[in-house]
Parts: C-alpha cells; sequence; structure tokens
C-alpha cells in the first residue's frame, strides 16, 4: 500500500462542501470559482430559504439526503472529533455543518411546517450550467400536516439534535436552538406519520423514500436521547424499530447500508452501543458480515471487484462502500471480540485506500488528490460551461476538490465522462461517511501529518469576457465591424446587464483632408442584438484618436446558453459618401480582428466594460 496524507484528503473532502454552498456566501468563501446563488429560493411561498447545499452535480437543494448528509458528518465530530483537530480541520468541517444546520432551521417555518425541495428536479437538470447564473424557476417543496414526512422531518431532527451536541461546547446558545427545532421536528415526524415522497411528490423520481420512515423515526430518537439523555427518546428509538423492514425470516434487512434512504443501519449501530440488546447487536453483526466475511450461516456477501472494493451498486458505489467503512469504524471501536475488532477495521480501511488509490487502475477517484484522480465530473458549476453544455469547453474549468465520484464498475473499470452521472457524479451524500472514514484514518495513520499550506492554490484564469469581431465590409468610405461581445465569466459566473466596449479610430488622414469627427457617422444596423452606437468621442485628440461606444446596458448577457453567452451586433462608421480617405490601418481596434470573410476572433484592442469597469482588452 501507498502512504496518504490523510489531513489532505480531509481537508480536500471537506472542502467540497464549501463547493456546494447555495446562497448568500460568507467573506471566508474559499472557493474562488462560487458566488452568491439561489438569492430568490423561497421568495415563491414568502419565506427566505436560501442557504444550504446542492445536491450533486445539480442544483436541486434535495432536504432528504442534504439532512442525511449533515447527520453523518456530525455523527462523525461526535466519534472522530481528534482526527479532525489533529488535521488542523475541527472549524472548516463545524463551519460546514453549521451551513446546513443553519439552513434546516430556516426551512423549519412553524412547528409542523418544514421546506424540503427547492427546485423541481426536471427543470434543474435540463440546464448545465453553473449555480450563479441559474435561469429556471425554482420552486419550494414542503410538508406539513395534511402533507407528512417523517422520514424527512425525522432525519432533519437527527441532523440537529446531534449537532446540537457536538455544538455544545463551542457554542451552547446555538446548540440550544439546535436542539428546541430537533425536538419540535421529531414531534412533528412522530405525530404526523407520513412518507415525505407521496407529499413532495416531484422528490420521487430523485430521492423516493424507499425504506419508509420508521428507520429515521429510529434514527433522530436516538440522537435526541444522545443529546438529551431523556429515555422517553430511547423508548421511541426501539418502540420504531418494530416498524422496519424485514426479510422472510424476519430479519431486518442487512444486504444494504447506511446512506440516504435507510437509516436503520446506523440506528442498530448506535442501539446496540447504547442498550447491549442482543438484537440490535446481531442484526449490526450481520450487516458487517454481510459486508465482510460473509453472513455466518448463509454465506451471503457484497459483491467485490477483483481489486478489492465492496460494490453495492453501481450507481454511486464507492459512497456505499465508503459509509460501510465509517460504519465498520465506529462498530470496531466498541466491540470487545478481538476478531470481530480487527476484522472490521480492515475491511474499513481496504475501502478508504481503494478510493485514495490503493487499486487496479492505481488512481484516486477524489477529484485533485493523489494520483491520476478524476478531471470530468458530472457537475454543473465545476465545469463551467457557458452554452448549456457537457461538450463546452473540453475540459474543467475548476478543480473540485475533494469530491468524491461515483466510482468504477464491478471489474475494477471506470470512464472519466462528464456525462456519465452513474460513475461519475459528485454528490453531499457520497462524501459523508467518506469524510467520517477519513476522521478516523488521520487518528490510526496520520500521526503528525499536515493539510495543504495556502489551499487551495489560485486558478489560473481564462478571458471572461472580450469581444470577438471580424470585418464585414468596408468600402472607399466606411468599414463594418461584426462584433460578438462574450461573457463567459467563472470566477465566479455572473450574468451583466452593463456590459459595452469601445472600438477606437486614428482620423489623421480624415483630419488631413479637412474634415472632422463630426463629419464620420457610427451606426448600428444589419444584425444587433441589443446595442446602441454613440457618435465619435475623443480619446486623444492630440494624437486625433477618437471612439464609439457599443452600448449593451439593458441587454441581459449570462453564461446560461448558446443564445446568453454573446450578443451580436453590425456596427459601421462611415466618412461622407464619395470620399476616399478613409483608412482603417491605422486605427487602434482594427488591429487584431479578423479580416472579411474570416470568422470573429477574440479582439484585444477592443476593449470591454462590465458597469464601466474595464474587464478585458487594450486602451490605445
Ligand atoms: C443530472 C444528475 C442526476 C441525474 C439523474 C441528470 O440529468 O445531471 O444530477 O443525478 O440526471 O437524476
Ligand atoms: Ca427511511
Amino acid at each position: 500500500a501507498t502512504s496518504y496524507n490523510y489531513a489532505e484528503a480531509l481537508q480536500k473532502s471537506i472542502y467540497f462542501y464549501e463547493a456546494q454552498r447555495s446562497g448568500d456566501l460568507p467573506a471566508n468563501n474559499r472557493v474562488e470559482w462560487r458566488g452568491d446563488s439561489g438569492l430568490q429560493d423561497g421568495a415563491d411561498v414568502g419565506h427566505d430559504l436560501t442557504g444550504g447545499w446542492y445536491d450533486a452535480g445539480d442544483h436541486v437543494k434535495f432536504g432528504f439526503p442534504m439532512a442525511a448528509t449533515a447527520t453523518i458528518l456530525a455523527w462523525s465530530v461526535y466519534e472522530y472529533r481528534e482526527g479532525y483537530e489533529q488535521s488542523g480541520q475541527l472549524e472548516e468541517i463545524l463551519d460546514n455543518i453549521r451551513w446546513a444546520t443553519d439552513y434546516f432551521m430556516k426551512a423549519h417555518t412553524a412547528p409542523n411546517e418544514l421546506w424540503g425541495q427547492i427546485g423541481n428536479g426536471t427543470a434543474d437538470h435540463n440546464w448545465w450550467g453553473p449555480a450563479e447564473v441559474m435561469p429556471m424557476q425554482r420552486p419550494a417543496y414542503k410538508i406539513d400536516t395534511t402533507h407528512p414526512g417523517s422520514d424527512l422531518a425525522g432525519e432533519t431532527a437527527a441532523a440537529l439534535a446531534s449537532a446540537a451536541i457536538i455544538f455544545r461546547d463551542s457554542d451552547p446558545a446555538y446548540s440550544e436552538k439546535l436542539l428546541r427545532h430537533a425536538k419540535e421536528l421529531y414531534n412533528f415526524a412522530d405525530q404526523y406519520r407520513g412518507k415525505y415522497s407521496d407529499s413532495i411528490t416531484d422528490a420521487k423520481q430523485f430521492y423516493n423514500s424507499w425504506s419508509g420512515y420508521a428507520d429515521e423515526l429510529s434514527w433522530g430518537a436516538v440522537w435526541l436521547y444522545l443529546a438529551t439523555n431523556d429515555q422517553t427518546y430511547l423508548n421511541k428509538a426501539i418502540a420504531a424499530s418494530q416498524l422496519w423492514g424485514t426479510n422472510q425470516q424476519g430479519d431486518w434487512d442487512y444486504k444494504w447500508t447506511h446512506a440516504w434512504d435507510d437509516k436503520h443501519y446506523g440506528a442498530q449501530l448506535l442501539l446496540a452501543r447504547i442498550t447491549g440488546d442482543s438484537k440490535f447487536v446481531r442484526s449490526t453483526e450481520r450487516n458487517m458480515e454481510f459486508w465482510t466475511t460473509g453472513v455466518s450461516g448463509t454465506g451471503e456477501r457484497v459483491a467485490y471487484t477483483p481489486g478489492g472494493l465492496a460494490h453495492l451498486d453501481q450507481w454511486g458505489a464507492l459512497r456505499y462502500a465508503a459509509n460501510q467503512a465509517f460504519l465498520a469504524f465506529v462498530y470496531s471501536d466498541w466491540v470487545s471480540d478481538p476478531a470481530k475488532k480487527i476484522n472490521a477495521r480492515s475491511f474499513a480501511e481496504q475501502q478508504i485506500l481503494y478510493m485514495l488509490g490503493d487499486n487496479p487502475r492505481n488512481s484516486s477517484y477524489v477529484i485533485g488528490y493523489g494520483n491520476n484522480s478524476p478531471q470530468h465530473p458530472h457537475h454543473r458549476t465545476s465545469h463551467g460551461s457557458w452554452a448549456d453544455s457537457q461538450n463546452t469547453p473540453v475540459n474543467h474549468r475548476h478543480i473540485l476538490y475533494g469530491a468524491l465520484v461515483g466510482g468504477p464498475s464491478k471489474d475494477d473499470t471506470y470512464t472519466d465522462s462528464i456525462s456519465d452521472f452513474v460513475s461519475n457524479e459528485v454528490a453531499t451524500d457520497y462524501n459523508a461517511g467518506f469524510t467520517g472514514a477519513l476522521a478516523k484514518m488521520m487518528l490510526l495513520h496520520g500521526a503528525g501529518q499536515q493539510p495543504v499550506a495556502s489551499f487551495p492554490a489560485p486558478e489560473t484564469r481564462e478571458d471572461e469576457m472580450f469581444v470577438e469581431a471580424s470585418v464585414n465590409a468596408s468600402g472607399s468610405n466606411f468599414v463594418e465591424i461584426r462584433a460578438l461581445l462574450n461573457n463567459r465569466s467563472g470566477w465566479p459566473a455572473r450574468a451583466s446587464e452593463n456590459m459595452s466596449f469601445n472600438y477606437y479610430v486614428d482620423l489623421s488622414e480624415a483630419i488631413a483632408a479637412g474634415y472632422g469627427p463630426g463629419d464620420i457617422t457610427v451606426a448600428a444596423g444589419g444584425y444587433n442584438q441589443g446595442a446602441t452606437v454613440t457618435p465619435l468621442k475623443p480619446y486623444d485628440v492630440s494624437k486625433n484618436i477618437y471612439y464609439t461606444t457599443v452600448d449593451f446596458s439593458g441587454t441581459r448577457i449570462y453564461p446560461g446558453g448558446q443564445s446568453a453567452y454573446r450578443k451580436e451586433v453590425q456596427f459601421r462608421i462611415a466618412a461622407p459618401l464619395n470620399t476616399t480617405f478613409w483608412n482603417n490601418a491605422n486605427d487602434f481596434s482594427y488591429q487584431g480582428i479578423a479580416s472579411g470573410g474570416s470568422s470573429p476572433i477574440k479582439a484585444p484592442n477592443i476593449p470591454v466594460f462590465d458597469a464601466g469597469v474595464r474587464v478585458f482588452g487594450e486602451l490605445p
């Protein structure tokens, strides 16, 4: 096995959550290519529902996996706080958990009302661009007493209760607030029972509640018990376990793992540890056996790739193995039987090492970490398309450090393709158990390791706003320019309704012939997608340099589609009819544009202004 820097892996894995932030970003935002976004979220229902995380490579805020993720992250701090501390990442993980819990409390607008999804899945998925310039409506969806969702409310209660524990020492007031919301939400979940995906039906095709809500009723109650020590919650957690899904032998399901849908895996592990009750202990063991040695008696076992990855499901294979690795670490730290302890721990280590690079491809599955890591994740904002297209640009403009991709196939093969959301998407839930497991790896193997200093390194920026130009026509007394004003901004992406550019001419020959700037006309015509042009204005009279401003004020230009990111204008600068002095050769802006008949090219001498500030090009 290679040796890995776990402090760096943790640092990057946490950074991924920062890259997923929606809303009004704070000043300490480390992601230079992210800006504010989703600022109207909730406006359709009269609430401020800004904040939270974009789910994956898309921009829906799916409350159910978001809460499941926050709970796992808080759980991991509860178990392995020292791992975060030793790697210098405690503040970062707490800050990123808080980003989610702040949002959940905002979304909890009344005791029995929780906004559980922002954005319509289909409308969101149909567009491929950066979050900062999303063009579609983002409706808000909720659960309430007539449209209940015990799974969603129960999981959100778990997230807030687990966070209440980890914030208790550093911020007691915040912790109390979290706990108050957690209790109310749990009560709502418990009193008004139903599946959230029957209420928020748009979630059905994305995050359907397959396992139902009994698991979240236990899960939320376990965390409330741990946060309060109130026996009532422990009783509720145990009572709800009677309703967990079973197989024909009456055993609770054991052939999956703790993930965004089914939480009985985490609940039974914590209940085993809290109560010592053999039914929770045995069910936990059965699940561990399924993932490792095979279930005793039946031999049933998860499929393994030849390279050693426990491969539960093709869609996001690594996230399941990572979640199980985290559970296995927690189990291993608790179980006293030495064989079971070692077995669970070595499983967890092996799975995490596979993800970091110990695999037949000798490649990392974590973006921007290790050897030969993925370059083309299915992730809109880091790709940074301006044309609403997965093919433009060919390479991602930004590095989405720390994101664990879906992962390889059953034979360890993998294709690094942007279009493949099954094997190459990233998601907040994918990194959850992974982050927790890394905190434990840090404690086991990371002594003395440091995160990367001055992380992240600044990206090399490309021109974001510029003009492409060519000569459209010319004659003895005029020139006509074809110009395309581009907004391909990506650091961060931003829309503008205040873009303009200047075109500079040298009138020496006109003046020599007895004419002046007043004799020269400027007109936009032919084809014009929103520009006005000014008459020639003096720039440097001593050198006879004058210019026109081609102004697209009021026209929204943004990196969000073929017709959105650039606007065309054809404009003509003309001397009086029958004159012949006109000469382009000495004109500053004429230098470097494409000649007649050629496609427009980037024009360095046609400076571009955004709200009056020069953002591209040179002045004469
Ligand atoms: C989206 C992905 C999503 C997939 C399945 C794609 O269009 O880009 O984010 O996982 O659909 O819903
Ligand atoms: Ca469930």
